[in-house]
């Protein structure tokens, strides 16, 4: 047997050290704000963050631990993928979920999902709305729907099935008569349908999973038809709350966020995996958009841990994710992100109280 907090105890003990080793304060403006990772963490833990975007498929004494130690929240998101074996069937991953949620002692919150693949059935809608029901009575807090429907499932005529199909509309209908939040993955980023492009921060992941990049695939639906049909659901469903997550898969365009949050008030947009987007765009322009939108951003990362993870990787990997980002938005210090120079934004602290903590619990009623 391994030792875990033994092992995790000489990871952080080394990590520190490496840290403090090249940690040199700067002699700057900002040289009062924090200058390494366990600083950050204290900054970042202090304003009791909420990350409202991860999957994690087990909890462990050391992961529970981190979750104490950084006062953070998770909500715990579900998706059904016939291309992972661990997300291809919902019932188990429902139960495994609502088990994680009741060991976090309050930790982590649950967004449940339906099961697309069942479209092609008479009782779709009906089952859907039954197991979701389930679901919000077991404490899940939001429903997802994922890049399957626009980009994978077909209906009985062999077109590609999109978010605003009659279908879907009395599962819409129940999140919205529940009080509950739909959480909106559609469609990819722009590179998915572009040329393959190595300076793209998502273009490793079309490297690693080549069945979702779609260039050239004739009658696959465009980017365009996949986020109008997203844009229906939002204009037919007043009274429901949308979260865009990944930037409402609008990662190059700040000023197309900013039209959609405009147009939509019941529309809000989540950072998950999309804060290199922000990293590498003119910082005075990201500042003055999270500033005027700063009750509809929500933080998020999509990270996940596994049930074969190795833990004391995956806890690095998520405290350094976290450090990454509260340096980014919260600090004045210098970044290295794909090999360029990214100063912080230092955003004022009702900002990010807003971003990292309240848009979570009013956008997510229950969080
Ligand atoms: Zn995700």
């Amino acid at each position: 047997m391994i030792d875990f907090s033994r092992t995790i105890a000489q990871v952080i003990l080394g990590f520190s050290i490496a840290l403090s080793a090249t940690a040199q304060a700067p002699t700057s403006a900002v040289a009062t704000k924090p200058v390494n990772d366990e600083e950050t963490l204290r900054a970042f833990a202090a304003i009791h963050p909420i990350d409202v975007h991860v999957h994690v498929f087990k909890n462990d004494p050391a992961f529970q631990r981190m979750l104490e130690r950084l006062n953070l929240k998770l909500m715990d998101i579900l998706v059904m993928d016939d291309t992972n074996p661990n997300r291809k069937q919902l019932q188990p991953q429902i139960e495994d979920a609502v088990a994680l949620v009741r060991s976090s002692g309050g930790h982590i919150a649950l967004c449940t999902t339906f099961d697309p693949y069942k479209f092609g059935s008479a009782s779709f809608s009906a089952d859907a709305v039954k197991q979701i029901d389930r679901d919000f009575a077991q404490g899940a807090v939001a429903v997802k729907v994922w890049k399957n429907i626009g980009m994978e499932i077909k209906d009985s005529s062999g077109q590609y099935v999109m978010a605003d199909d009659p279908k879907f509309e009395p599962i819409y209908k129940d999140i919205a008569a529940h009080g509950k939040t739909l959480m909106t993955h559609q469609a990819e980023p722009d590179v998915a349908w572009g040329p393959p492009d190595e300076s793209d921060p998502s273009w490793s992941y079309y490297r690693e999973n080549p069945q979702w990049y779609v260039a050239n695939r004739p009658g696959f639906p465009s980017k365009q038809r996949i986020l109008d049909a997203r844009d229906h659901v939002l204009a037919n469903n007043p009274k429901l709350r949308m979260v865009g997550v990944h930037l409402g898969s609008m990662e190059r365009s700040l000023d197309n966020i900013a039209s959609h949050l405009d147009k939509y008030p019941n529309f809000a947009i989540d950072t998950a995996a999309r804060m290199e987007y922000l990293m590498l765009m003119p910082p005075e322009k990201v500042s003055a958009f999270l500033i005027k939108y700063q009750d509809r951003v929500l933080y998020g990362t999509d990270l996940d841990l596994h049930s074969d993870a190795n833990l004391p990787d995956a806890l690095k990997d998520w405290q350094s994710t976290y450090a990454r980002d509260w340096k980014f938005l919260a600090t004045g210090e210098t970044l290295t992100v794909e090999g360029k120079q990214v100063r912080g934004l230092n955003l004022p602290q009702p900002v990010l109280q807003k971003i990292f903590r309240s848009n979570a619990i009013r956008w997510i009623p229950g969080l």
